[in-house]
């Protein structure tokens, strides 16, 4: 054997399983189609849930000084322009480009000694009665008693086992860092009709701007005439940008969406988006990716132990996942349903912006912060659709 654990992928996910198993002692192996440090199409926000499992993990330190900005809240803008800032109820956001917190958690998984092997495109996987062997294209192999697999939202690992299931419906995302002229840091969401944005702020006038726009919208087109096509449908977030001048190249991925895989298998766990898809609109794929890579090492961990690495004796993860990531995706379900409508969302807001406590608690759940029963609840279901309507 080359290691007790193999792990695929060196995003959030892989980095963060990697960091708590070489910390209790296991060899583990971290292998990454790219070269580090490298950058990934992402909204760039760690929603206050994710900076709690940063700062878990011993992070949060190398963060700030990675250039980490902190954000007390969200800036969100209905499709006829009302607005509402509320702020988290409790803990922070950060925004840092992923090309940044990547290499730090990456860095901290190879300090606490799990082996790092960049430039590894895994090919092939095999899971046996004694252990799991993953190939690259070069024919490099790697062998360990078990497999995390972490390599994200198109898991080859995922594919070659049997455990993947594709994303039938969902957006495509268009984004690129701007120049804009205001130095704030924040956070914000414009909501268009079936289409939104993600603008993280950085402040000293540096931006990324995300947008995740139905399939339609891209074909035939270039991200950059999709994207200028788009952004008229979010007038405030066109207004906000006229004059800034972009400064990257757009990047676009997709689809992006809703989608869970199985995710334990004899010797092998599956994390992250790799074993689950959040769609990007509620920015909470950083923290379950940080969460699920800390709870596989630590039912990896107790397999090892036990020397139960079938499917059954990893079943706890599963059940973990499920309380800890269940109801929240049922939130986010819910709010995808009713964000995007112009005939509906706006209503909403306004009585968000009416009653600040709902949508501070509401940022809280989105926020991984707060229970999802706290708005799966009938007094705040009840008080957001049915309770006094705000008056004009
Ligand atoms: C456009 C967009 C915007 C988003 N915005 C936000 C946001 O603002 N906030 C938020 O919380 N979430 C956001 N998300 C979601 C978030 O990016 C993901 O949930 C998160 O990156 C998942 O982490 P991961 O570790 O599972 O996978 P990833 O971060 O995708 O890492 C997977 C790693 O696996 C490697 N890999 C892939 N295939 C192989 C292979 N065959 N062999 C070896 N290595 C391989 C890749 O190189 C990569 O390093 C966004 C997603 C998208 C698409």
């Amino acid at each position: 054997m080359d290691a007790d654990v193999l792990i695929v992928g060196a995003g959030p996910a892989g980095s963060a399983a990697a960091m708590q198993l070489a910390r209790n002692g296991h060899r583990v192996i971290l292998v990454d189609r790219a070269k580090f440090p490298r950058d990934k199409p992402c909204g760039d926000y760690c929603d206050p849930g994710a900076v709690h499992a940063i700062e878990q993990l011993g992070c949060l330190p190398d963060a700030l000084a990675a250039g980490a900005v902190a954000i007390p809240g969200m800036r969100i803008v209905a499709q006829d322009g009302t607005e509402l800032s509320p702020s988290f109820p409790n803990g922070r956001g950060l925004l840092l480009p992923r090309v940044r917190l990547d290499y730090v958690l990456l860095q901290r998984a190879a300090s606490a000694g799990a082996e790092i092997v960049d430039g590894f495109r895994v090919n092939e996987v095999a899971a046996g009665a004694d252990g799991v062997e993953i190939r690259d294209s070069r024919d490099r192999r790697l062998k360990a008693s078990l497999l995390i697999a972490a390599d994200g939202m198109r898991s080859v690992t995922a594919r070659r086992l049997g455990l993947y299931s594709e994303v039938t419906s969902g957006r495509f995302t268009v984004g690129a860092y701007f120049e804009v002229p205001d130095t704030m840091a924040r956070g914000e969401l414009h909501l268009g009709p079936g289409l939104y944005c993600g603008v993280a702020r950085f402040g000293r006038g540096r931006a990324n701007v995300c947008m995740a726009l139905p399939r339609e919208r891209l074909k035939g087109r270039s991200p950059e005439q999709a994207f200028s096509d788009a952004l008229p449908s979010l007038p405030v977030l066109a207004d906000d940008l006229a004059g800034a001048r972009r400064i990257s190249a757009f990047r676009s991925s997709g689809p992006v969406g809703f989608r869970t895989s199985r995710a334990a298998s004899n010797r092998v766990l599956l994390a992250g988006d790799a074993a689950m898809q959040i769609d990007p609109m509620t920015g909470q794929g950083i923290c379950f990716a940080l969460r699920s890579g800390i709870l596989a090492a630590e039912t990896a961990a107790n397999g090892l132990t036990t020397q139960n690495l079938s499917r059954q004796g990893l079943g706890a993860y599963a059940r973990r996942r499920a309380v800890e990531f269940g109801r929240k995706v049922t939130v986010a379900r819910m709010l995808q349903s009713l964000a995007l409508r112009p005939a509906v969302t706006p209503s909403l807001v306004r009585r968000l912006v009416a009653r600040p406590e709902l949508a501070s608690q509401l940022l809280g759940v989105t926020g991984d912060v707060l229970a999802p029963n706290s708005v799966l609840h009938p007094h705040y279901l009840w008080d957001l659709f049915v309770g006094h309507a705000p008056r004009a």
